[in-house]
């Protein structure tokens, strides 16, 4: 049973705990003794049942109003406590309809949002490339406008529901100035002429992931979000909304790998007593619990301040993801230790983390990014 004392913090609001609430319980219903044959259709019908449920509602803009960051990072660690792979479903629903909510015009939001919200439609985020991450103001994807279309040449590769998504969020380069001042974001329908799947990448926690070809693909003039030469302003906003959320997954992690070493050291029997009887993994617990805790702060506080508005939280976001992220690795790795070779055995949870958690510090601003973004910050003189 994850620890719930939390909800209790003045960060949150009534809603916020009726929501953990019900989605623990949703996920305890839906969630528990899940088994994967086939990974697309298992994604789809997350992504379905979350509709179904009502949670996909979180993901996407009411009208003006924004998505709700404490909502978000609640229903991600939630979800990400009892699968990896529905917070994988329910993260990728925000991240890649995202630009709509924040910039789309009220025809894009009306045509999109509710299908994206339902889980009718699978959204994805197409914003790296093969030559081109972390540094995505020098993306080469290019979109030149023929008459009343735009024609999409490049491609995009680490996408995520790649091969099973409905559209793909595209970013790509219109040339109104060098770099990040030329480009701009796309939406981008899967059955759009031209697009296809050049790869399936396979990952150590597996998902749908894919390298995503545009060859001349032709999609009308208005289906471009915001104006032209804002796609890198609109793609970072993105990521900023969502930052704090990885770290909430993160924290999802690391809470279901602790109670996992909590139980297994209860249990196990180390000579005449058990392994939590023993001091050594005694001060291991301490620090796991410590570590969770600091996460769990950072990621409530920023998410409060980034609902309250009027605050630049983007030193607390950051700070949220990079601790979270780096913790989760410390608490999960600690958690396999502790099983000894159960730990590393397929199928044991703490071994599955140890593969889930691992890629966080690498998407959404690798944490040397979120460092970048901190230290700029502070250089700048910015108060917290
Ligand atoms: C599982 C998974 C899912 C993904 N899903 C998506 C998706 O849905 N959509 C999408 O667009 N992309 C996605 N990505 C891509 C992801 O965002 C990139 O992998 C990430 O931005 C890093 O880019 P890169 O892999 O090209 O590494 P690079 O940019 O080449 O960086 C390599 C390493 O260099 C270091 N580094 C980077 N920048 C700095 C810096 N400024 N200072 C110091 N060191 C630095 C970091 O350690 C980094 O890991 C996904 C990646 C993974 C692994």
């Amino acid at each position: 049973m994850p620890d719930r004392s939390f909800l209790a913090w003045p960060f949150f609001e009534p809603r916020h705990r009726e929501l953990a609430d019900e989605l623990r319980q949703w996920c305890a219903d839906n969630l528990a003794g899940r088994f994967a044959e086939d990974l697309d259709s298992e994604c789809r019908m997350l992504v379905r049942e979350l509709g179904a449920a009502g949670f996909l509602k979180l993901c996407v803009a009411d009208g003006e109003t924004r998505p709700d960051v404490r909502s978000l990072a609640l229903a991600r660690e939630t979800l990400a406590y009892h699968s990896p792979l529905a917070d994988f479903a329910f993260a990728m629903q925000g991240l890649g309809s995202g630009a709509i909510s924040l910039f789309g015009t009220i025809e894009q939001k009306r045509e999109w949002l509710p299908q994206v919200a339902s889980g009718q439609a699978i959204a994805a985020f197409a914003m790296t490339e093969p030559e081109c991450g972390s540094d995505a103001a020098n993306m080469q994807t290019s979109a030149m406008r023929d008459g009343n279309q735009w024609v999409l040449v490049g491609e995009k590769s680490y996408i995520s529901n790649g091969g099973i998504a409905d559209f793909y969020l595209t970013f790509a380069r219109t040339g109104e100035g060098e770099g990040a001042r030329g480009l701009s974001a796309f939406i981008v329908p899967a059955n759009a002429e031209g697009l296809s799947i050049a790869e399936r990448i396979e990952v150590i926690a597996p998902h749908p992931l894919a390298r995503v070809a545009y060859d001349n693909v032709r999609i009308p003039a208005d289906a471009i979000v915001g104006e032209p030469g804002e796609g890198f302003r609109i793609g970072m906003e993105t990521l900023n909304l969502f930052r704090v959320t990885v770290g909430a997954a993160a924290l999802g992690f690391a809470r279901r790998a602790f109670d996992e070493a909590l139980s297994f050291a209860r249990e196990r029997r180390l000579g005449n007593a058990t392994l939590a009887d023993n001091a050594v993994t005694q001060a291991k617990l301490a620090d796991m619990a410590l570590l969770i805790d600091a996460s769990a702060l950072l990621i409530y506080r920023a998410a409060w301040q980034q609902d309250e508005g009027g605050v630049d939280n983007r030193r607390a976001a950051a700070m949220a993801k990079l601790h979270a992220t780096e913790a989760a690795s410390k608490v999960i790795d600690a958690a396999v230790q502790m099983h000894g070779g159960a730990g590393v055995t397929r199928g044991v949870k703490v071994e599955e983390l140890y593969r889930d958690v691992r890629a966080l510090r690498i998407y959404e601003g690798a944490s040397e990014v979120q460092r970048q973004i901190i230290a700029r910050d502070l250089l700048k003189g910015k108060a917290p």
